[in-house]
Parts: C-alpha cells; sequence; structure tokens
C-alpha cells in the first residue's frame, strides 16, 4: 500500500523526493490475501536449505552473481546464464533497470493502471512517469501499444499479468511496443507462471527487451527477496552496473537454488490449485451480479462491487473485522474502485465468500 507523506518534510530531503509516497505493507491479517504471495508457503527443498544453511560462513560476502544461480534460472527459463542477474526482488531490479536505461529528466511510460511502485521508482530516479490508459476492448481491458509507443519514452514498462487488473497483454501487442520502442522496453512478468505464458522467445527478437521475474510469487519465497532479470549479455550488463554488488544474500541463493533443482514440481502443482481456485472464486464473487471481476491470468483477481454493495474501503474494513485482508484501490483508472484479492487454497477463499455475504 502507497502512504502519502506530504507534510512530514525533512528539510534536508531532497525537493523533488518530498511528495513521492512511501510504500508502507498491510499490518497483518489472519487471512492475507493482500499481497499476492504464495499462500501455500515456502517449496520444500528451499526451506531445507535453509535449515542447513550454506557451507560457507556468513562473515564473508556472498559470490558476486553466484553462477549457479544464473545458471539455474537461465536454465529455468531455456536461456543462457550471460542473459541472467538475480538482484534483492524484482523492485530491486526494476529501480536499477531504470536508473541504467534513462537519465534525469527522461520519460518512461506504462499502462494505467499497472504496478503502482513504477512511477514512484522513475520519480526516485529523475525520470518522469507517462501514463498511458488501458482500454476497455469487446471483452477485456487491454493495452494501447500505439500510444505507448507514440510517447517516445525512454523506457516503456509493461507488465503481464498486469497488477493490478490480471490482464495478459497479447503478444501482438507486447511484439509491436517492442519492435517500435525508441529505448528500451521491461516487460514486467512477475506473475507468468500463472497464466502459463513463456516470453522467453521475444528475447531473440530484440536485444532491448529486459524481462524482470521473481521468485516471490508462484516459488513462495517473497521473504528472501529474489529477483531476476533476462536480456542480451550487454542490457544485462548495464543493469548489473547500476545495480551494484552482492544484492542476493548467500542464504538466498542456496535456496533459490534448490528450489530451481527440485521444487518446480511443487510449483507447478500449486499453480494448478490457483488456476482451478482463481475460476471457482470469480464464479462465485460474479454470481447474482454482486461483483464485476476482470478476467485474470494471475494469482488474484480484481474485483468491482455492484453500486448495491458498500464502498470498497467499507467492504475491506468489514473483511478485516472477521480477520481477511484485501487490496483496496479506490480509484483506478478506467476500472473505477475495487478490491484485489491473492488465490491461495480453497479454505481460506471459503472464508472470504462467507464474509462477503455478510458484508452490507
Ligand atoms: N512486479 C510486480 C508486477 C509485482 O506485483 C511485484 C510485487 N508486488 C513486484 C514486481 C516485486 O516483487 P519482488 O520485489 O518481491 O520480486
Amino acid at each position: 500500500m502507497l502512504k502519502a507523506m506530504t507534510g512530514v518534510g525533512y528539510p534536508l530531503a531532497r525537493a523533488s523526493y518530498r511528495d513521492i509516497p512511501t510504500y508502507a505493507a498491510e499490518t497483518t491479517a489472519a487471512v492475507d490475501l493482500s499481497d499476492n504471495t504464495n499462500l501455500w508457503g515456502a517449496p520444500p527443498a528451499a526451506l531445507r536449505a535453509l535449515r542447513e544453511a550454506p557451507g560457507r560462513t556468513p562473515a564473508r560476502y556472498p559470490d558476486r552473481g553466484d553462477p549457479e544461480l544464473s545458471e539455474r534460472l537461465a536454465s529455468y527459463l531455456g536461456i543462457e546464464p550471460a542473459m541472467v542477474l538475480a538482484g534483492c526482488g524484482s523492485d530491486n531490479l526494476l529501480d536499477a533497470a531504470i536508473r541504467a536505461f534513462a537519465d534525469p529528466g527522461d520519460r518512461l511510460a506504462l499502462p494505467d493502471p499497472s504496478f503502482a511502485m513504477i512511477p514512484i521508482f522513475a520519480r526516485l530516479n529523475g525520470v518522469g512517469p507517462v501514463l498511458v490508459p488501458l482500454r476497455q476492448g469487446m471483452r477485456d481491458l487491454e493495452l494501447d501499444p500505439e500510444r505507448l509507443v507514440a510517447t517516445g519514452a525512454r523506457i516503456i514498462y509493461l507488465c503481464s499479468p498486469n497488477n493490478p487488473t490480471g490482464t495478459v497483454l497479447e503478444r501482438a501487442g507486447i511484439e509491436y511496443v517492442v519492435d517500435r520502442a525508441p529505448g528500451v522496453v521491461i516487460l514486467d512478468a512477475a506473475y507468468a507462471e500463472f497464466a502459463g505464458t513463456d516470453h522467453a522467445s521475444l528475447l531473440r527478437r530484440s536485444d532491448r527487451l529486459l524481462i524482470a521475474r521473481t521468485m516471490s510469487k508462484a516459488f513462495g519465497l517473497a521473504g528472501l527477496r529474489i529477483g531476476y532479470v533476462a536480456g542480451s549479455p550487454a542490457l544485462r550488463a548495464e543493469v548489473a552496473r547500476s545495480l551494484g554488488p552482492y544484492m542476493v544474500s548467500a542464504y538466498a541463493e542456496r535456496a533459490a537454488v534448490a528450489a530451481l533443482q527440485e521444487d518446480v514440481p511443487w510449483v507447478q502443482a500449486r499453480v494448478a490449485e490457483v488456476v482451478t481456485n482463481r475460476t471457482r472464486l470469480s464464479e462465485a464473487l460474479t454470481r447474482g451480479g454482486r461483483f464485476t471481476v476482470f478476467a485474470s491470468g494471475a494469482n488474484f483477481l480484481l474485483a468491482r462491487p455492484a453500486p448495491s454493495l458498500p464502498g470498497v474501503r467499507d467492504i475491506a474494513r468489514q473483511l478485516r473485522d472477521r480477520g481477511i485482508a484485501v487490496r483496496v484501490l479506490p480509484d483506478l483508472p478506467v476500472v473505477g474502485s475495487a478490491l484485489r484479492i491473492t488465490i491461495g487454497p480453497w479454505p481460506m477463499l471459503a472464508q472470504l465468500l462467507a464474509a462477503v455475504s455478510e458484508v452490507g
């Protein structure tokens, strides 16, 4: 959740930083459906690796860009290790990529609504965000590739499946942007596993495309903070330069390697459950016209309540009183006000549905 900190102003702060909102995590709830993490937990081999700890003493720095981690990530994506760079969550890499490819005063174009941290990372790097609204298509929300390219922005950011709408961007739209963008295109595929989309072939099409991925969602390792980017070796080297050394701790590295080695079937089984539960929850929320639910390829749904229901803040408060947290999005362009709900094991979603039926 982003919190405006206006008025707090420390006099020695950078003037351009004063009205940039600060991220504040939601307070915990018994059933937390607010942050799109893996609600089944962390995978077994990664947990084992953490218990056993790395063979190396924590008194020394981790290997910079552990070659084994890059190799495992590359083979997971089906690309060369020289194309992969890991960092402290994909947040860390997205921030570094903006710094690597845009000078202060440049612009970054992105769809709206999309990942809320991107305009913040842009502004923290002196880069101006340019918001291009998603369009309401015949069946679904869709990208406006022509307008994104027409901005002439130094960086174009795309997110598929898109947070917070869940929209899976059409391949033709992504290719249009990648083929015509004047600068670098960042494709944030944090939720790719839940859509079954594989963008690795796009990397062969263009050396100006950087794909950002994470082990925080399908892999259940959000607390270890492991993200990675994939792109041409030259592009990767520029992100590495702006990232700085030692962004992945030795412990996170070991757990990530173990997960990529042994936990992929576990991840695939949880993803399959997400897909089943996503359809089931969408149908349940839509029934009786209580919510409009947007088509989602992610591990969350965006649900807009019918006018007969209370406002989203009020609904969220009533859910919280029943021990359930969801993300409140009170003012989204194109969409309006909505709730974003993480898909987890069915008993959690059944609890949500029971609570929703009591909202009034
Ligand atoms: N991209 C998107 C679209 C996200 O939703 C998130 C998590 N909220 C991230 C990146 C960052 O994930 P992490 O830093 O945990 O890898």
